[in-house]
């Protein structure tokens, strides 16, 4: 079996230069950078090396450039036009809309309560990487589905050998891995209240991935979740993109 993408492999390297560039220049530091290059080691190394299944590429590094491209219509990366300068491109009507539906994202996270810091996460200050983890989820899952109809014909990739788990539970289960993290209580409550993120981790899970998975409408039915799941947001859905 050898259906690995050499371009997911050339796509994370440049990620990973670009972001190293960028966290130096912006911070003077690249502090951030294990993390992303626990990542990209994991996706090119582990998952490739081991499996060669797409549904867990789009899942981890997929999700990931989701997420920094929705960064650029976020709350914040809304405001800066095609040439990066501060200015509204965008329509009043089309700001209305767009403060409107993220307020139903602020009021969702901000009644996640996160155990290790004995506090609630703050919607407001987590809105931007909320939009870009509800928007990069969707983005990748899309473009795995559109890989698997383009270039498999349609034709699912093989399972995992002993995981009873289709493609799309995988997708979806690479993401929450990817997430997965710990906190000590003192590190819990700086992210909360200094950080932009939304914890990796509360009460009920993951709210990074909790959040948008609930959102999701696709989520729902790969895992066949109930009305009644934390997992099913069903019409208090939130979406921005
Ligand atoms: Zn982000």
């Amino acid at each position: 079996m050898d259906n690995k993408d050499p371009s997911i492999t050339t796509l994370s390297r440049r990620f990973l230069y670009r972001y190293l560039d960028y966290a130096r220049v912006t911070t003077g530091t690249t502090s951030l950078t294990p993390h992303w290059d626990k990542c990209v080691n994991y996706v090119e190394n582990s998952l490739q090396r081991c499996c060669a299944l797409l549904s867990l590429s789009y899942g981890a590094i997929g999700v990931i450039v989701g997420h920094e491209l929705t960064h650029g219509f976020d709350n914040n990366g809304r405001k800066y036009d095609k040439n990066g300068n501060l200015d509204q491109w965008w329509s009043n009507s089309s700001v209305t809309a767009f403060t409107e539906k993220t307020q139903c994202m602020i009021e969702q996270y901000n009644n996640y309560h996160w155990e290790e810091a004995g506090l609630n996460v703050r919607g407001t200050r987590t809105l931007a990487e909320n939009i870009a983890d509800n928007g990069g989820v969707r983005e990748a899952f899309r473009a795995y589905r559109r890989w698997v109809d383009e270039s498999r014909a349609g034709v699912e990739e093989p399972l995992l050998p002993g995981v009873e788990l289709n493609n799309n539970q995988l997708f979806f289960l690479s993401y929450a891995h990817v997430r997965c993290n710990s906190y000590r209580p003192e590190a819990a409550r700086e992210q909360i209240q200094s950080g932009a993120h939304s914890p990796p981790k509360s009460e009920v899970g993951s709210n990074e991935v909790i959040g948008a998975m609930s959102n999701y409408d696709e989520f729902r039915k790969a895992f066949r979740c109930d009305d009644s799941s934390v997992m099913n947001r069903g019409a208090q859905s939130c979406r921005v993109w």
